[in-house]
């Protein structure tokens, strides 16, 4: 079994990169992929500790961009790790922007009688990049909320009081970015953001035509019976099945490394797909 969906404390998780690798190894997955948002700063811990261990690891991380008018949907991107590459450079771009966006939400939290600081957010986030649950974490900290579904429901989500926006581009600009790097891409949890089943079917046919090669039908939080559904459809259209449990330690403390809330199971031949379609790109 293996596992493509997994974030480390160099992005919004809360393990370090040589605790992920350990962790697959303890579970017996053959192969995983590190994908934190908006960096490969922890690709070479993790590779470093995947050799010593006999583990495969899979360079990725996972972007959020724009699909149509106002969808927003996360895209993993693998087999790309290095910073001068066109994506490398459109995630220091991406990290950029988030630096300015901590401030914003700083600001706006406390125009909203939420009195955090960014140094307790930095604090929180330690080596990585911050993101909204380092936000949820302190809000918590504070019992400013009682929980980090709480946290994002009142104040940070998309539908939050607070919520402020990421950069982002177009899908099909991504889908180029990655591409130019020698890497590919799948759909992240695609029932997760905007889509309904329907109207992620009604999508697929142009997100082919577009270049997206996996969609992710194996997720963490996923029934089983949604995951069958989500795999029929992913070949019905010509997409490979990929799979992860969206992994982010205490953050999301109910999603484990290799099995997500318990049942997942991602078989090992779905990498095997993704290795040969990027030997096309
Ligand atoms: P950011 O990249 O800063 O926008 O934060 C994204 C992170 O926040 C991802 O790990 C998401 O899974 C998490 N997140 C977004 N919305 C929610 C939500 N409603 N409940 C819990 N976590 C969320
Ligand atoms: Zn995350
Ligand atoms: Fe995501
Ligand atoms: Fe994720």
């Amino acid at each position: 079994m293996i596992d493509l969906h997994i974030h480390s404390n160099f992005s919004d998780g809360s393990e370090t990169p040589e605790s992920i690798i350990e962790a697959a190894k303890d579970t017996e997955l053959t192969a995983i992929a590190l994908t934190d948002h908006d960096t490969f700063d922890g690709l070479e811990r993790a590779a470093k500790r995947a050799e010593e261990l006999g583990i495969t690891l899979i360079p990725g991380c996972e972007v959020s961009c724009l699909y149509g008018k106002n969808i927003s949907v996360h895209v993993l991107c693998y087999f790309v790790s290095d910073s001068k590459s066109p994506l490398g450079l459109y995630l220091e771009a991406l990290q950029h922007d988030r630096s300015t966006r901590n401030e914003r939400l700083v600001l706006k939290l406390n125009e909203l009688g939420m009195g955090i600081t960014l140094d307790e957010v930095k604090k929180e986030a330690g080596v990585g990049l911050i993101g909204r649950p380092h936000f949820a974490q302190v809000l918590l900290n504070h019992k400013m909320v009682g929980s980090l579904d709480e946290a994002f429901t009142v104040w940070l989500g998309n539908n939050g009081k607070a919520y402020i926006p990421k950069e982002r581009i177009e899908l099909e600009e991504l889908v180029q970015v990655v591409s130019l790097s020698g890497g590919v891409t799948s759909l992240a949890h695609p029932l997760s953001g905007s889509f309904s089943f329907d109207r992620l079917e009604q999508s697929l046919a142009h997100m082919k035509e577009i270049g997206v090669v996996g969609i992710e039908s194996y997720y963490g939080k996923y029934t089983p019976g949604t995951i069958l559904k989500l795999v029929a459809l992913a070949e019905k259209y010509g997409f490979i099945p990929t799979g992860g449990s969206d992994f982010h330690g205490k953050y999301k403390p109910d999603l484990f490394i290799g099995i997500g809330q318990g049942s997942l199971a991602v078989p090992d031949e779905v990498l095997e797909k993704l290795i040969s379609a990027k030997s096309n790109v």
